[in-house]
């Protein structure tokens, strides 16, 4: 995974050198890698998807209804810009149900809120090494109302740095009017300098922040 990532973005940072034309060519033979995408029910964002500005202004109105269609035209969006695979995470069903029909196309990542109990690391864990997961997040912590170093997580990162296994954060914004649909988000609870507490404990912990 972290040999992928490393992949696609050092093949990102060379083209960036190239002169236009080339870039158009040569992006069709890297390996882009989006780390991420989410397998989620779009029925839960009736709400935020509604607004007509922000970072959602680009998508507004166009958004899919159903879980079936979302993930055509996620594989249809893959295509068009020359991706290879994609971490999805979001609703585990639906993680699994996408990872089950295009195996070769998505990472699963897990995500879920951390509650310190040495029970739910070690299922992790077993689910790991079985290989359900191939990441950990995207983390949404501050959506339920937990602080991006939320010590609840320290098992899971310490397990996370033993085994390599790279750690997504969202951090910023929770898009328009968070609090219909998560009222304990808070942009407070975002803030990547919190992150700074996760890096100090966990040198070795392979982390990436996702903003928005
Ligand atoms: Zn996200």
């Amino acid at each position: 995974m972290k040999a992928f990532i490393a992949t696609a973005i050092a093949s990102l940072l060379c083209l960036c050198t190239f002169r236009l034309p080339l870039v158009a060519q040569a992006a069709r033979n890297v390996d882009v890698i989006d780390v991420h995408l989410h397998a989620m029910n779009p029925e839960e964002f009736i709400n935020p998807a509604s607004a007509n500005f922000g970072a959602v202004r680009k998508t507004y109105g166009t958004n899919e209804r159903d879980p079936e269609a979302l993930l055509r035209r996620t594989i249809a969006e893959m295509d068009k810009n020359h991706v290879s695979k994609g971490m999805i995470s979001g609703d585990d069903d639906l993680v699994a149900k996408w990872v089950e029909r295009y195996p070769n196309r998505f990472l699963p990542a897990y995500n879920h809120w951390c509650d310190g109990k040495p029970e739910t690391v070690a299922k992790f864990e077993s689910e790991w090494k079985a290989g359900k997961w191939k990441a950990i997040g995207e983390l949404g912590l501050p959506y339920g109302g937990h602080p991006l170093n939320d010590p609840a997580c320290f098992p899971l990162f310490e397990l996370a740095q033993r085994y390599d296994i790279p750690v997504f954060f969202h951090t910023g914004f929770g898009g328009p009017n968070p609090q219909s649909f998560v009222p304990k988000f808070r942009i407070s609870l975002s803030d990547p300098l919190l992150l700074e507490d996760v890096a100090i404990r966990f040198p070795k912990l392979c982390t990436s922040i996702q903003p928005q």
